[in-house]
């Protein structure tokens, strides 16, 4: 065995089999300290994260060299979760393996005066990745029937027609050529608030904090059945749902990135061609 490389995959079952959304893993019975899939430990995690990082970034980069030849295929990541669950720090270890300039990233806040007057799509409509690009979105329009829903921003008559919306909208995205990685993310109250005491403790954690995320907690189960709507409903064939458990980092940071490998390994992507003659081109560098 090369020393670098982990020997057997320590996934009993594939991750997309495991952490795919349906009765075996209901929100409400959801073990978030769990590791659905995976035998290995921390210390196996943290290498397997470095070792198939490699193997993430170098797929990207086919993708992005694909999306320079025009072809417009991406990838889009959608990152939905509880307040700490740890949507940046999979943005940093998992997406941060790749090139940075292959990624569009858009993180979605609370609507300003302007996009509240749209349609709630529209803002996201206008982030979706171009062609050859890793799209990230740390939160997205599933916003728009969770937070929306819970802290009663519009009428059930809106909030229940918008999973119909969704589905029709990620069809039409999916048809264009973008795979969608949907990752619904959870950690327990428990961790919850140990993370939360943390931003408080530490000071260069001090500017995490959001006294609204100490508000959301009484919410939670409420949020579980807007949640657990959520993946009933808009899991679709064309754009599944995985639960990934977030209590343990690395757990959730390894499984993210084996979704990802396993979209963009699905796109049988291959280098493109080259649009000029490599003998010609290997005479003329000789005699420059
Ligand atoms: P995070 O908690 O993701 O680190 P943050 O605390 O820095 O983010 P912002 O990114 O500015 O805060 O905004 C996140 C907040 O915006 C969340 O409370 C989220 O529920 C809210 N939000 C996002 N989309 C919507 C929406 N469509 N309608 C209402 N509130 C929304």
């Amino acid at each position: 065995m090369d020393d670098d490389t982990t020997d057997a995959m320590p996934w009993h079952t594939p991750v997309i089999e495991a952490l795919r959304a349906g009765d075996h893993n209901r929100v409400a019975d959801l073990d978030a300290n769990g590791t659905p899939g995976f035998d290995g430990d921390k210390a196996l995690g943290e290498r397997l994260l470095e070792e198939r990082g490699g193997v993430l970034s170098d797929l990207q980069e086919m993708l992005y060299a694909c999306g320079r030849t025009g072809d417009n295929r991406a990838v889009l990541l959608i990152l939905q979760g509880m307040d700490t669950a740890g949507k940046g720090g999979m943005v940093r270890h998992v997406v941060g393996h790749v090139d940075p300039q292959g990624v569009d990233h858009a993180a979605f806040g609370v609507p300003s005066p302007e996009e509240k007057r749209h349609h709630f799509l529209w803002r996201i409509a206008k982030a979706l990745p171009r062609g050859g690009q890793l799209g990230v979105f740390d939160r997205s329009h599933y916003e728009d029937v969770l937070v929306a829903r819970v802290r009663n921003l519009v009428p059930e008559s809106v909030w229940s027609k918008r999973y119909d919306e969704i589905n029709q909208f990620e069809h039409e995205i999916v048809g264009t050529g973008t795979v969608l990685v949907k990752v619904a993310m959870f950690v327990s109250l428990d961790e919850q608030k140990k993370r939360l005491r943390e931003r408080l403790e530490r000071r260069d954690k001090h500017w995490k904090y959001n006294p609204n995320d100490v508000s959301e907690r009484p919410l939670w189960p409420a949020y579980q059945d807007a949640y657990q709507d959520m993946l009933d409903k808009t899991s679709t064939d064309y754009a599944p749902w995985y639960v990934v458990p977030c209590d343990r980092k690395w757990y959730s940071r390894i499984a993210v990135t084996e979704l990802l490998i396993e979209a963009l390994e699905g796109l049988d992507l291959d280098w493109p061609a080259p649009t000029f003659d490599i003998e010609v081109e290997k005479r003329r560098l000789a005699e420059s």
